[in-house]
């Protein structure tokens, strides 16, 4: 597969697959490509940040679409983008439905706080897509040409409904919140702190010593970055 990422400011991260830092929160969103269907790993704080998304995928991939959609979680800037990207099958743990209906006011009250402008937060809240598919352990979807990519419940821990996404071929492991590089990993209110370390425990087995780690914020990871970043949650929070 040969995709011009660069051009179009997304970080190459194994063949057919990329990923791209958004401005302002530096969250990532990443794109994983196979031969029928490509997948794409959170969608932005906003629809104009989704719709930028999209229009990106469509010219990196010769007009292809976005076929799937994986949620880390019902972070604004990880899920305020998915409306942009009708069509697609919206996958993300189980629970994340009651986040983005009953805990949408909540959620759109959060992205102001953080600096969303006022009426992009409402019409992302306004036409948000609730997931059409619900994980309650582990879902493999298959893209096409031998590409696969394992979506896995992790928490809770960074939030209450916590999914990452490991990419066997590549051996990519996209971790979402759970891990971050580019500053202290945030425990908010819905985080559950005491679940953190074994969360990431998780994710180790998942992609195992050899792996690369894609955090939420930040530079991709080893598995020993991971692996110190558990033990220092574990001593922030003061658990084993
Ligand atoms: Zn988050």
């Amino acid at each position: 597969m040969n995709l011009s990422w660069e051009e179009f400011g997304w970080e190459e991260l194994a063949d057919g697959v990329g990923r791209r830092r958004l401005p302002v929160w530096d969250a990532t969103v990443a794109l994983v490509v196979g031969s029928s269907g490509a997948l794409l790993f959170d969608t932005g704080s906003s629809l104009r940040e989704g719709a930028e998304i999209r229009t990106q995928v469509q010219a990196l991939l010769g007009g292809r679409r976005v076929t799937h959609i994986a949620l880390s979680h019902a972070h604004f800037d990880h899920v305020l983008g998915t409306a942009a990207f009708a069509g697609a099958q919206i996958y993300a743990a189980a629970g994340m439905e009651q986040v983005l209906s009953a805990g949408l006011e909540e959620l759109r009250l959060d992205a102001v706080r953080q600096g969303v402008p006022e009426n992009e937060a409402s019409a992302a809240a306004d036409i948000v897509i609730r997931p059409h598919h619900l994980i309650t352990h582990e879902w493999s979807i298959d893209l096409g040409g031998g590409r696969e990519v394992l979506l896995a419940l992790a928490g809770p821990a960074h939030s209450t409904y916590d999914l990452v996404a490991w990419i066997p071929d590549a051996e990519l492991l996209l971790c979402g919140d759970l891990v971050e590089e580019s500053g202290d990993p945030q425990a908010g209110p819905d985080a559950t702190p005491g679940l953190w370390p074994h969360a990431l425990d998780r994710l180790l087995e998942l992609g195992g010593p050899e792996a690369r780690y894609v955090p939420g914020h930040g530079s991709v990871v080893d598995a020993k970055f991971v692996r110190t970043q558990r033990e220092a949650l574990a001593a922030r929070f003061g658990v084993s």
